[in-house]
């Protein structure tokens, strides 16, 4: 994997990473999200609930469980959890970026940035 130059930042939104450009040039310091989309909808305490859940539901369980994406969503909301589907992501991503939980497929850990459909979520072991 060939790493960039640039520098990289986590976005406060989405918990994606993003790089360095020019248009950032002169107040990258300040900039903490990806884009219009992430800027215009900033994290509010419905998605603080949303990783709070998923904390609560892992400490519930063995410390080596994983729990996944649609658990969280249903347990969010039961009847639409699919268009809660992108908020839990989101949340993880987060969750990822403070180092409190991993991203899992298939037994693995996976970046935040690169895993792509359902995924499970397991505590950071201490
Ligand atoms: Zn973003």
């Amino acid at each position: 994997m060939r790493r960039s130059p640039l520098p990289t930042r986590v976005c406060v939104t989405c918990g994606r990473s993003f790089t360095w450009r020019k248009k950032w040039a002169r107040d990258w310091d300040s900039v903490l999200h990806c884009s219009k989309a992430c800027r215009s909808h900033p994290v509010r305490d419905r998605d603080r609930s949303i990783e709070k859940t998923v904390i609560d539901m892992l400490r519930g369980r063995g410390p080596s469980d994983s729990i996944c994406l649609t658990d969280v969503a249903r347990r969010i909301d039961p009847e639409n959890w699919k268009s809660g589907l992108e908020p839990v992501r989101r949340a993880v991503r987060r969750l990822v970026d403070q180092e409190r939980v991993v991203m899992m497929q298939g037994r693995r850990v996976v970046d935040p940035d690169r895993a792509r459909g359902s995924f499970q979520i397991r505590l950071v072991r201490d």
